[in-house]
């Protein structure tokens, strides 16, 4: 072969057009926004072109648009055929022996192609279980989940899984104290730019995450108030929503004020697992030596990981009493976030998968799918702010025969009651 080639010549074709689908995964691994893909997807094309020979022209839309429907198949006819770029629709069918490359460039080749299987194994999830089908900005979250999953996971998973839920945001120097794999520590990136004023950022006074900042002009050009606010809706609604004057004396901190008084505790929930706002207004801090989470991972880990804390906390007061009985966070990684062992041989009672998530149909799509929890969870847990999701979630959870969708106070109520009937009060 080659273009009339050896074998090597087409190994590198391999490596190079999956080199240059790794190159985007990166760019997404890094969090960088969608401007900087594109310029990665540049790179690719010129990078494929290369290999591809003079007088061969892979457009730009083309490259695009197999990279969206990167299913089987998706990349047919790419490459010239001497090429045989179709190898990226099927990886699994690879006619190629790694063991024939030189040893220089077998790690370099195997990593590649593992990559890029990678790539589009998420592609193709994300394409499948979301309504909006295969987007940049899912791909992310899904691929920035499941390596951060992968990363923590062994023997110090719970540990690393809660440094990710209590430090979102740190100090540079603090970072290397978290102890988490390399992997994880990629996730904590610089302030973004969205949450900087004047080189200040705040961190949210619920989740610590760098909170949200807006400056606009009145129509008198002067600076109106800037606004500042937690982009978890829930925080900004029950307090995390602030004003600060945006003219102040350069190089002094701004001090912000509340908009609204925060909103009361509900008297109905179990005041321990309230995750909303306090009182406490944070203090700006400055943007030079701080690192915070990329969104995705705040969002799927921090943000439910709240919940999961404080409600694990709440059981294992409950069941202080009860020697036979434990508290159980993340059980086996995280088949099963919440339960309630009983003795010796940690028999599963309240095997709970907690869930928050903002649109209602998606969870319902993944409980079909999944028929059920996929980790044997019996319950289904949602925040107390999401109770009216808990009532639509409920038959659908019966349905594949699960016990119930619930709140994280009826929860907790539904453990008090069982823990009380064992201690024989
Ligand atoms: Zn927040």
């Amino acid at each position: 072969m080659s273009q009339d080639g050896s074998d090597l010549d087409r190994l590198v074709a391999y490596r190079d057009t999956i080199a240059a689908v790794a190159s985007i995964q990166t760019a997404l691994w890094r969090g960088i926004d969608n401007a900087d893909c594109f310029e990665r997807l540049m790179e690719a094309q010129g990078r494929l072109m290369a290999v591809a020979g003079p007088g061969y022209r892979i457009s730009f839309a083309d490259l695009v648009r197999r990279l969206r429907h990167g299913g089987q198949g998706a990349f047919a006819g790419l490459m010239p055929e001497w090429a045989d770029a179709d190898v990226l629709g099927q990886l699994d069918g690879l006619d190629l022996d790694v063991e024939d490359v030189p040893v220089s460039d077998t790690g370099v080749g195997f990593d590649f192609l593992l990559e890029a299987e990678n790539v589009l194994r998420i592609a193709r999830k994300v394409e499948d279980t979301s309504p909006d089908g295969f987007t940049l900005a899912g791909w992310e979250r899904e691929f920035s989940q499941e390596t951060v999953f992968t990363a923590i996971k062994g023997r110090f998973y719970a540990h690393h899984r809660r440094n990710l839920i209590e430090n979102p945001a740190v100090p540079c120097e603090e970072l290397a104290d978290l102890n988490l794999p390399e992997t994880a520590l990629g996730f904590y990136q610089e302030i973004g730019q969205d949450c900087r004023f004047q080189g200040w950022w705040w961190p949210c006074p619920v989740c610590q995450w760098p909170m949200r900042v807006a400056v606009g002009r009145t129509r008198l050009g002067r600076a109106a108030p800037g606004q500042v606010w937690c982009q978890y809706p829930f925080h900004t609604e029950t307090g995390a929503l602030y004003e600060f004057a945006a003219d102040g004396k350069p190089g002094s901190a701004p001090m912000l004020h509340p908009v609204r008084p925060n909103e009361p505790v509900p008297a109905s929930a179990d005041a321990r697992l309230w995750t909303g706002a306090s009182a406490t207004v944070p203090d700006a801090l400055p943007v030079e030596g701080y690192k915070a989470l990329v969104r995705s991972v705040w969002r799927c880990t921090t943000i439910p990981g709240l919940s999961e804390l404080r409600l694990f906390t709440a059981l294992s007061e409950e069941l202080a009493d009860c020697p036979d009985l434990a508290a159980e966070l993340w059980r086996d990684g995280d088949r099963l976030d919440l339960n309630v062992a009983r003795g010796q041989d940690r028999e599963v009672l309240f095997g709970a998968d907690f869930k928050d998530y903002t649109h209602l149909r998606w969870l319902l799509e993944k409980l079909h799918r999944d028929e059920g929890d996929r980790g044997g969870a019996l319950w289904l847990v949602v925040p107390d702010h999401r109770a009216e999701q808990a009532e639509k979630l409920d038959p659908v959870c019966r349905q594949y025969g699960m016990q119930a969708a619930l709140t994280a106070t009826e929860y907790l109520a539904r453990v008090r009651r069982f823990a009380k009937g064992e201690s024989g009060e």
